[in-house]
């Protein structure tokens, strides 16, 4: 972690991981990416590894983050999808060349076709996108129950009661909230 700078919220889904890099959207939001190293430095941490980025790059990156999260959003509250996202999700994903490469040991890793190319990397972020927006993976996009967060996310939960993007952060928050406000109406339980 660079000092500073506001460290990453890692989740399992790699393109809700990339949306949450603008997290706090509905309150003070808080740009998680907001230098091209610190991009370098979040694709490394997903196995999508690049050498350096441009302010273009990271310009590119953000429409795609955005336009996915258009897209997640609408997904999640059954409204219909905003054609310039899908727009901007399908020309990421059309314009990487990533391939995807079985390991020995059983693991598939992303080979990009050269180093610097962040485009690469953003093409594997569209098709997840695509994956879980278009219903094939097993999961329910759902918004956090933060009000200030409103995030999609991918419930893989069996029960698909999931309430918070992340339980670490929105969910502890919103029981503390919880539990402070209970507090005030009745004082007497504390004692
Ligand atoms: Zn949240």
């Amino acid at each position: 972690m660079r000092a500073g700078l506001p460290d990453f919220r890692l989740g399992s889904v790699l393109a809700t991981s990339f949306t949450g890099t603008l997290s706090e959207r509905h309150g003070d939001a808080v740009e998680r990416i907001p230098t091209p190293q610190r991009l370098v430095d979040w694709l490394a941490v997903y196995g999508l590894a690049v050498d350096s980025c441009s302010t273009a790059q990271l310009d590119l990156a953000r429409e795609l983050r955005e336009a996915i999260h258009a897209a997640a959003t609408a997904t999640a509250i059954e409204n219909a999808l905003p054609a310039p996202a899908v727009h901007v999700i399908n020309d990421r994903s059309a314009q990487g060349r990533a391939t995807a490469i079985l390991t020995l040991e059983g693991e598939r890793q992303w080979h990009l076709s050269s180093a610097s190319c962040v485009e690469d990397a953003l093409s594997v972020i569209a098709a997840d996108a695509i994956s879980i927006i278009s219903g094939e993976r097993d999961g329910k996009l759902a918004l956090c129950a933060s009000p200030t967060c409103q995030a999609a996310f991918f419930d893989t939960s069996r029960s698909r009661t999931r309430k918070w993007c992340d339980m670490n952060t929105c969910g502890n928050r919103e029981k503390k909230a919880r539990f402070n406000a209970n507090q005030r109406k009745n004082p007497r339980s504390a004692e």
